[in-house]
């Protein structure tokens, strides 16, 4: 069995039948901030939610509710004021390999090839050179970047540039996939591509993954689940479940379905405008 194979189907074996295991736990969490005149200013307010295993979670917010926050506190760059943590069972402490990270601003290593650049955490780890070469020669494959193995970051356009981003935090087997407007930065053509590229790979991975954006058609798109929050303090508002059947592709926003559920975010996103006046 080849080394991917082997890591897809350990994951399996983990899941109990029928069972949907909470990967993401978050409980009663809090942030606040100093301000510079002494007061505190809280970005979360007791923030509680679950994200079952393999599931796919859009968060959507306006600017300021704290999406962006809650995603670091995930990945424990930051610790929450008050509130814990669970990621797979375990307590988040501090960063760590069983979270896998894409963010809006690209972050790949300059210095280093596209396979090295995937490559990264397999050779931390300690993985055999035969299994690193078996497992990003398959991720390379998946982004469609197999002829671009051996170039920088800075000879690539900024959608490969998160296409790598993408093949190296799956290449580690993240128990978790964190993404904070990893498209935001790309004009709506490439935009649209990556959407439809994610769609497809998550679909082989079946990872859980924790999406941030602001962008409504997007997190219909890509979720099982739409988390809105609201601002002032950042909270969730409201946990809506996209009824749409997968395969989902990108002429899906003209469907009844897909208007009337942007319809119902919409109007939670404004009547979180109207409480702020
Ligand atoms: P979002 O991602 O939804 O735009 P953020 O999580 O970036 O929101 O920020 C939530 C709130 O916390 C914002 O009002 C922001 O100004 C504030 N904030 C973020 N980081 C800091 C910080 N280091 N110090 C003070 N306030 C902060």
């Amino acid at each position: 069995m080849g080394a991917v194979a082997a890591m897809q189907r350990n994951d399996a074996a983990q899941a109990a039948p029928g069972a949907q295991p909470a990967r993401l736990r978050v409980e009663e969490v809090s942030l606040r901030y100093r301000t510079p005149e002494g007061g505190t200013f809280s970005a979360l307010e007791k923030v509680s939610f679950e994200v079952p295993d393999q599931q796919f979670a859009v968060i959507v917010g306006p600017s300021g509710c704290g999406k962006s926050s809650l995603l670091y506190l995930t990945a424990g760059l930051a610790e929450p004021t008050e509130g814990d943590i669970y990621v797979g069972g375990q307590r988040v402490e501090g960063p760590g390999a069983d979270r896998g990270m894409v963010f809006q601003s690209y972050t790949l290593f300059p210095w280093l090839t596209v396979r090295e650049n995937i490559e990264f955490g397999l050779k931390r780890r300690g993985l055999p050179a035969a299994e690193r070469r078996e497992i990003v020669d398959y991720y390379l494959d998946e982004v469609g970047l197999a002829r671009f193995a051996g170039n920088y970051p800075k000879q690539l356009s900024g959608g490969m540039m998160q296409r790598v981003a993408i093949a190296r935090a799956l290449a580690n087997d993240p128990q978790i996939l964190l993404m904070d407007e990893p498209f935001g930065a790309l004009d709506s053509q490439t935009r649209m591509q990556m959407q439809k590229l994610l769609l497809r790979v998550w679909d082989h991975s079946k990872k859980t993954v924790v999406f941030v954006t602001h962008d409504i058609d997007e997190a219909i798109l890509l979720g099982d689940r739409v988390y809105v929050m609201g601002a002032r303090p950042g909270r969730i508002k409201r946990i809506l479940d996209v009824p749409i059947e997968r395969p989902r592709s990108l002429d899906m926003v003209m469907d009844r379905g897909f208007i009337d559920m942007k319809r119902e975010i919409l109007g939670l996103l404004h009547d979180d405008l109207e409480e702020a006046h």
